[in-house]
């Protein structure tokens, strides 16, 4: 098998992955907060993430997944400092902050399942795992990180040498570390809070006892103590979004290491974000594009994953709807292209090992160097146009590159889509789609019925696409 290389923020190099264990790759990710919905910047993290889970399993490594589900309130950053997430949902919504979990967790999910990305082989929430934080900074107060203010528990960073290696911080000319309320008790600017007291007289909807003071944890200390619970001290990758590298992870790596006195990741990867035209995509706008917002304009999920996967991870996209216009024509171009030839398949048809085999070396060789799956895209239209190839080996080939692209390849029918498909009959299933969006079954049914009378039927995929077949 192929080396597989990855980029190494720690190193700010590309580096051999070699696992601790032969065989098992250990992956911890950063999850959600879950007091709204994702936005497509989000979930542009989760499908790099993905994409490295899918490299792994390609690669025959068993692969062991957690991400976290960050359910606690923690306070936001500068736009609106000082609230706290969760309570600001619950006060948005008018439900419990538990009930904002509940339902922010499983939108997540939703979200995650259309665009194909693999689910982690464990979800955590932080919420589940009180007692292990808490335990973390018992083992944090022995070892002398930590002191205490009116406010809560902070960790000292002055105690930790190496604290800020993974960012390369420069810690004189730093600022105050901005996801933590400004303490004018702290001793030095880039401690963080490690448990936060309740406000004296007040109750907050998510609070519990500490040895310290009745309070919740803060927003680091979770990372660190689920990621050690379910992977161990040591384990080999660490995912999130770039905006981790200077405070969250940072502050991870200060707490693990500290508390163990070993290295707590071998390789850390950071994906770049998706940028609109006036910067990062924030979920503190007060608008901002989810999912659910490109299916009700008539993309289905997986444009967005043909979309995402034509960048490679460390670059900005810049999001625009003539972009994803773009990549939706190229994604339809696709399913079209292997439509005819999944038509075109003959019994006759041997597969020549040597001939596919060329191109798998040659996939491999592009998602193995660092995840480039935007480059395995190119390489499969080069595959699609080759002569020398027959349509049985050429779908065997996109069948198997499918199992890092997640398109839903494999899926595709023998021609029919849209292919000698009269223009009328394509114009009533675009309606006949748009009614189902804006829940008008009756005005869909009478459109699938138009389309019956003319000698078509409509065949809905679990994309949100749908096909259109020549009744018989
Ligand atoms: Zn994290």
């Amino acid at each position: 098998m192929e080396k597989l290389i990855l980029f190494n923020t720690l190193k700010r190099k590309k580096e051999e992955f070699i696992p601790i264990e032969p065989g098992i790759a250990k992956i911890y990710c950063c999850g959600p907060t879950v007091y709204n919905f994702a936005h497509i910047g989000n979930l542009r993290a989760y499908f790099f993430e993905d994409i490295l889970k899918r490299v792994l399993l390609y690669n025959d490594y068993k692969v062991e997944h957690v991400m976290n589900i960050t359910d606690v309130g923690h306070l936001v950053s500068d736009d609106d400092e000082g609230e706290d997430k969760m309570e600001k949902g619950s006060a948005r919504e008018g439900k419990t902050v538990w009930e904002i979990a509940n339902f922010y967790t499983e939108a997540f999910k939703k979200d995650i399942a259309l665009l194909n990305i693999i689910p982690p082989t464990i979800y955590c929430k932080a919420t589940d795992n009180i007692k292990e934080q808490i335990d973390m900074i018992i083992c944090l107060e022995k070892k002398g990180f930590t002191y205490v203010t009116s406010d809560g528990v902070y960790y000292d960073t002055s105690k930790f040498p190496e604290y800020g290696k993974l960012a390369k911080l420069d810690i004189e000319g730093l600022e105050e570390g901005k996801r933590i309320e400004f303490s004018s008790e702290k001793k030095n600017k880039t401690d963080f809070a490690l448990w936060k007291f309740s406000p004296k007289g007040e109750r907050r909807q998510m609070e519990w006892k500490s040895p310290w003071g009745t309070g919740f944890p803060g927003w680091h200390i979770e990372c660190s103590a689920m990621s050690q619970k379910y992977l161990g001290e040591t384990f080999d990758i660490h995912c999130g979004g770039v905006d981790h590298i200077p405070i969250h992870h940072t502050n991870e790596i200060a707490q693990a290491e500290a508390c163990s006195g070993k290295k707590f990741v071998n390789y850390w990867l950071h994906g770049e974000f998706l940028i609109e035209e006036k910067g990062k995509m924030s979920k503190s706008a007060e608008k901002f594009l989810r999912l659910q917002i490109l299916i009700e304009k008539g993309y289905s999920p997986l444009d967005y994953r043909y979309f995402l996967l034509m960048t490679h991870y460390r670059k900005k996209i810049k999001f625009s709807f003539e972009n994803l216009d773009a990549a939706r024509n190229g994604f339809n171009n696709l399913k079209t292209k292997i439509a005819e030839v999944k038509a075109n398949i003959k019994d006759s048809n041997v597969i020549d090992i040597a001939k596919t085999g060329k191109y798998l070396d040659k996939y491999i060789g592009c998602i193995n160097d660092d995840l480039n799956a935007g480059e395995g895209l190119a390489l499969t239209w080069e595959m699609l146009k080759d002569e020398t190839l027959n349509p049985s080996e050429k779908i065997l080939l996109i069948n198997v590159f499918d199992k890092i692209f997640g398109l839903d390849l494999d899926k595709i029918e023998a021609i029919k889509i849209n292919l000698n498909i009269p223009a009328e009959i394509i114009e009533l299933a675009e309606k006949r789609k748009k009614a189902k969006i804006s829940k008008d079954f009756k005005l869909a049914d009478e459109m699938r019925n138009q389309i019956k009378e003319k000698g078509y039927e409509v065949v809905d995929e679990k994309s949100g696409e749908y096909s259109i077949r020549v009744l018989s």
